[in-house]
């Protein structure tokens, strides 16, 4: 995992997988709205939190299956689920938002880069 800034979250996306993590709120926050995760309380993943360290369990959001954290409600999307909990568009961070010690502009290109790169 990597952190990566995206507008006002920061993102850690999976080197291996090309899935990505999100701490608790931050999908909420980077997609605008409300995503009410629906826990499938019988099925424990084998993926651990890389919070918490403990199993993820099953979830459901905007009907997609992904991984959540019951512990700091962190979330694990696989590669292109992203995209599809935005209506199938790319995702675009909103301008104008900063991460300090970085140029603005070149965090920017780089997170326009990265997010058409998981499936736009
Ligand atoms: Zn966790």
């Amino acid at each position: 995992m990597r952190p990566f800034p995206a507008g006002k979250v920061e993102l850690d996306r999976c080197t291996f997988c090309s899935g990505l993590w999100f701490d608790g709120g931050e999908l909420e926050a980077l997609l605008g709205k409300k995503l009410p995760a629906k826990l499938d309380p019988d099925v424990v993943t084998s993926r651990k939190c890389p919070a918490d360290s403990i199993s993820m369990q099953a979830a459901e959001v905007a009907g997609l299956r992904v991984e959540f954290c019951t512990k700091c409600f962190g979330v694990f999307l696989d590669d292109g689920e992203l995209v599809a909990l935005n209506g199938g568009k790319p995702v675009r961070v909103p301008a104008g938002q900063q991460v300090a010690a970085r140029p603005e502009a070149k965090v920017k290109d780089d997170v326009m880069d990265w997010l058409d790169r998981l499936g736009a």
